[in-house]
């Protein structure tokens, strides 16, 4: 079986080729547009996927060394994510499918970035917790199957990502900052502390946070105008050290109340070594088994479409032409 998958849910474009459960082909193109603006900016994002989406096509096919005739199915993200961009995968795997008269499967991203668990070993085994953090999600999720996985806690404001890419803007890092403050903050040590949110449950907030440290450089800065600039890299591994203790008190928590403990981590965010450091060293304490997927598995990518549509596939699970793109796809 050889399934074609185009990830555009935001602002990059990933095309990769599965044959059966194993990746053949992976591409993806960064859309560097977005660096100028501080953020993405919906109506560029989807101009750059038009732009780039059958450059990318051609050279994931010429990478697996395959014909467009040999594809049994095209894979596509239906939602969440920008609708602009959505739509132009959605239409381009439409009539593709169409023209080769294949099937179209729809893909959940969200869901798409738990499985990306399952392109390589060690695989994960069903019941297990992920906690998925990305520039627009904070989630803890049971996964009972590849097709049954239900939302424990989620964020009530802020995603993780974004409240790395908000603290990084404070600090007028570029944009998307979580990447900056990683590499900044292993240079530095967790000296200045925050608050940690009170939320009941299983649940984030990341807003609190938020104002407390635009409020911290505020008041820093007005003592020495160049604490910012002098005190970097402490500064970032302060305010990742915090994200990453919210993040993983929950996340043992979720181990507690459901007895799994198998951790998973997925999403951009899980790309971050305070975070990766941290899971493991919680993993020794606590004799969890963890699972951490390889760095370009982490961020958007259509690997994990892919193989999430192999499992559809194989359930011969498909979709009619007359779904469209779904900017909140429901879970
Ligand atoms: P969603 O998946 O919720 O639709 P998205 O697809 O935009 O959102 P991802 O591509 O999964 O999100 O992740 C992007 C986010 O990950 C950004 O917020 C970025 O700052 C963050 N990120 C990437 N690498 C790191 C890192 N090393 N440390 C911290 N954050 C990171
Ligand atoms: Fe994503």
């Amino acid at each position: 079986i050889y399934i074609l998958a185009i990830e555009s849910s935001c602002d990059d474009t990933a095309a990769a080729i599965i044959q059966d459960d194993k990746i053949i082909a992976n591409g993806v193109s960064t859309q560097k547009i977005h660096q100028n603006y501080g953020g993405v900016v919906p109506e560029w994002a989807s101009r750059k996927h038009q732009e780039n989406i059958i450059p990318l096509l051609d050279h994931v096919m010429k990478l697996a060394d395959i014909e467009l005739s040999d594809l049994d199915a095209i894979a596509f993200t239906r939602g969440p994510g920008l609708l602009g961009s959505l739509i132009v995968g959605v239409s381009f795997a439409k009539s593709l499918a169409l023209s080769l008269d294949i099937p179209i499967i729809e893909i959940h991203h969200m869901k798409a970035h738990v499985m990306a668990h399952f392109i390589e070993d060690p695989k994960p085994t069903f019941p297990f917790l992920c906690l998925t953090v990305s520039g627009g999600h904070t989630q803890i999720i049971k996964v009972k199957s590849h097709n049954d996985m239900k939302i424990l806690g989620t964020t009530l404001d802020d995603a993780a990502g974004e409240a790395f890419d908000k603290a990084g803007k404070m600090m007028g890092l570029p944009y998307p900052a979580g990447p900056e403050i990683d590499r900044l903050a292993a240079k530095g040590n967790p000296v200045f502390d925050f608050p940690e949110p009170r939320i009941d449950g299983l649940d984030f907030s990341f807003s609190g946070l938020k104002t407390a440290f635009r409020y911290f450089l505020r008041d820093q800065t007005k003592l020495d105008p160049n604490f910012i600039e002098n005190n970097k890299e402490d500064i970032c591994a302060s305010i990742q050290h915090k994200i990453v203790d919210i993040l993983l008190n929950k996340v043992e928590k979720a181990v507690k109340q459901t007895g799994l403990k198998q951790v998973a981590i997925a999403g951009g965010v899980s790309a971050n070594s305070g975070l990766r450091n941290a899971l493991q060293e919680r993993a020794l304490t606590n004799h969890w088994t963890v699972f951490v997927p390889k760095f370009e598995y982490c961020t958007d990518n259509a690997a994990m479409i892919a193989i999430s549509a192999y499992f559809k596939y194989l359930d011969n699970d498909f979709s009619d032409h007359s779904i469209g793109p779904e900017a909140r796809l429901a879970w």
